[in-house]
């Protein structure tokens, strides 16, 4: 499994008292990169390859050392001993770690705490997905199937201001109405609200409010004594553009933009970016400022920045350096990477340093975007990989069909943005999870079967190359599913036992006479074959084709499986030969198998000899 899964949990470590706990453990710690902590009598007792770290005191003063420097603990340990061994160790559960206790079985995965900020309840699901456990998760809004008004910005890379998380949480545990006014970042976590939720996002709303969400650049000054909890998030939408003279200071550049800031009322905590002319690419102070405020500082030419429409173009500057603005022009231009761009401040001069900030459209998520290109299987949840579940569990945005992401519902959850289009969007499909991954969000795109068995990870692949995509940014990762053939065969028994091949009969993208000419080799050389989309409602004829085709160097009677709709509530079977196939219904929920000369039917079960009787 994929590492890059549990990449915002590291570093996690798995504690384990017992060699049965070691054994539940260890595929977790392989597939995560989470480290095992063991004493050192227990490591003498067993023998494994995972990182591993040895500890030869106690597990409380072990666990005491090792706290500040996980951002999770697993534990197989019983839930009463955890909880004793770290409830001295319990700070804020805004700096604790995530606790999560496996059962002794395997069976059950518990987020015990940190659940929402440490991410206890997120990491608990991806866990009991690999391990087919049951998660145990208690939080309010877990349960109303609502995002947590704590970490919902968190994949948008917003950031918390101040406020009283804990009341505008209990609100909606409640289900008093909390008013939602956003004036900047995406909107896209209030698609997949359900049906009852207690937000209110329109303005005019005259509703006794319990509480209130902000989402703006601007900080609000809550008072003490308000009867509404409120809360605000900061999406990062501000690029400050800055002009210094040479050798400003790291302290002046700081001073210039705390001042802007509070001026204009706006959060440090909202902006995405620095932005400045190529000259000063290698300002020091600007440097220092932007490597320990952690910003990235993007800088542009003069023959860029001289193209921007200011408010203030300056003749003076235009002489210096070629361009009639630099802290304008230079957020303006920054900040239009990101959508639209508007200039909220404009220049601010001090002795040293020029200042302007423009908004943009888009929020700056600051990661790397991700796209996982997954398979569902045919349909029941059973035939889902835990890693294709762990996948989609994780992602923040899931793409595909609706008829797929309604079938994987139960892995969905209310934070996680559902994008579904028509069967017909394939490329519109794969455009929107590649821009937004580009954008910073980790994005799955859905197939049944298996996503690169006509399904989308080929057309994803394809629009990331003619993108001039670098093989690694956004990453990418191919997450098998069952095929229809796999799944059609595994109900009649045994077809695909020898050399077999699929075709597809759909020809709107395959002209007609390559999909006959295919045909006329699988028949004649004596392939087990699997036909995929063999009608619609309006295609008729190349399925008529087919079976011209087949008659012509098959048996009449060799057996062929007609299977409709595998794997899922309205699935049937019909088991009949080459001669009498037409006469089963077929539609695009069929899959067709057609077994080769040696292909036999023994009490209504398929089977395609592989060889092995014939020597014995
Ligand atoms: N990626 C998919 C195939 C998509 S093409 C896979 O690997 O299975 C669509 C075709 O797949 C359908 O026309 C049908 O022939 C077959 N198919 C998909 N799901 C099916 C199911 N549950 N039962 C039978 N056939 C199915």
């Amino acid at each position: 499994m994929s590492q890059h899964l549990f990449q915002s949990y590291q570093p996690i470590a798995a504690i384990a008292l017992t060699p049965s706990a070691v054994r539940i453990l260890s595929p977790f710690c392989r597939s995560s990169g989470a480290i095992l902590h063991l004493s050192a009598s227990l490591a003498e007792q067993i023998s494994h390859s995972e990182p591993k770290q040895i500890y030869h005191t106690s597990l409380k003063d072990h666990l005491a050392a090792i706290w500040p420097h996980y951002q999770a603990l697993v534990f197989g340990v019983a839930v009463g001993a955890v909880v004793r061994l770290i409830a001295p160790l319990l700070g804020h559960k805004t700096e604790d770690p995530a606790i999560i206790v496996v059962a002794p079985e395997g069976q059950f995965v518990i987020s015990l705490c940190s659940g929402h900020q440490g991410g206890a309840d997120q990491l608990t699901r991806l866990i009991a997905q690999q391990l087919s456990a049951t998660p145990i998760i208690t939080s309010a809004s877990t349960q109303l199937n609502l995002p947590s008004v704590d970490i919902f910005g968190d994949r948008f890379g917003w950031r918390k201001g101040q406020g009283d998380w804990n009341g505008v949480s209990s609100a909606i545990a409640r289900l008093e109405p909390v008013q939602v006014i956003q004036e900047a970042g995406s909107t896209l976590w209030q698609n997949n609200l359900p049906t009852e939720h207690p937000f209110y996002f329109d303005l005019s709303d005259d509703v006794s409010f319990k509480g209130r969400i902000w989402i703006s650049p601007t900080v609000r000054r809550f008072s003490e004594t308000s009867e509404i909890a409120k809360v605000q998030w900061h999406p990062r939408v501000l690029w400050v553009g800055i002009g210094c003279i040479r050798g400003a200071t790291m302290a002046q550049i700081t001073a210039a933009v705390e001042q802007v800031l509070q001026r204009f009322h706006l959060a440090p905590k909202a902006i995405a970016g620095l932005s400045t002319i190529d000259l000063k690419a290698d300002e020091i102070g600007l440097l220092e400022y932007a490597q320990s405020s952690q910003l990235p500082l993007k800088t542009y030419s003069a023959e860029v920045l001289k193209t921007v429409a200011v408010p203030n173009p300056s003749d003076i500057v235009e002489k210096a350096v070629n361009t009639p603005s630099v802290a304008e022009a230079a957020a303006l231009e920054a900040a239009k990477e990101y959508g639209k761009a508007v200039l909220l401040v404009q220049k601010q001069i001090t002795d040293a340093v020029t200042i302007a900030i423009a908004q943009s459209e888009l929020e700056y998520i600051g990661r790397t975007g991700y796209i996982g290109l997954v398979g569902i299987g045919p349909g029941n949840l059973d035939q889902i990989t835990p890693a294709a579940s762990t996948a989609i569990t994780s992602a923040d945005v899931i793409i595909g069909y609706s008829l797929y992401t309604d079938l994987i519902q139960l892995l969905i959850h209310p934070s996680q943005i559902i994008e579904s289009l028509p069967i017909t969007q394939e490329v519109q499909r794969a455009q929107r999870a590649i821009q937004l991954a580009q954008w910073g969000l980790s994005v799955v795109v859905i197939s049944s079967g298996d996503c690169g068995i006509y399904g989308m990870a080929g057309l994803v692949l394809e629009q990331l190359s003619l993108n001039r995509w670098d093989g690694k940014t956004p990453q990418v990762e191919v997450f098998p599913g069952i095929s229809a053939l796999q799944a059609t065969a595994s109900r009649v028994g045994a077809p695909l036992m020898h050399d077999f091949c699929a075709i597809s009969l759909s020809d709107l993208l395959t002209p007609l006479d390559i999909i006959e000419k295919r045909l006329e080799a699988a028949a004649k050389a004596d392939f087990v074959t699997a036909i995929y989309n063999p009608r619609s409602k309006t295609r008729l004829q190349p399925l008529l084709t087919a079976h011209e085709i087949f008659l012509k160097y098959r048996d009449p009677l060799t057996p062929v499986a007609i299977v409709h709709s595998v794997y899922r509530q309205e699935e049937e079977i019909f088991l009949t030969t080459l001669e009498k196939m037409l006469e089963s219904p077929i539609d695009m929920l069929t899959t067709i198998l057609i077994g080769n000369s040696t292909t036999f039917i023994h009490e209504n079960w398929m089977i395609t000899p592989r060889g092995y009787l014939k020597n014995f």
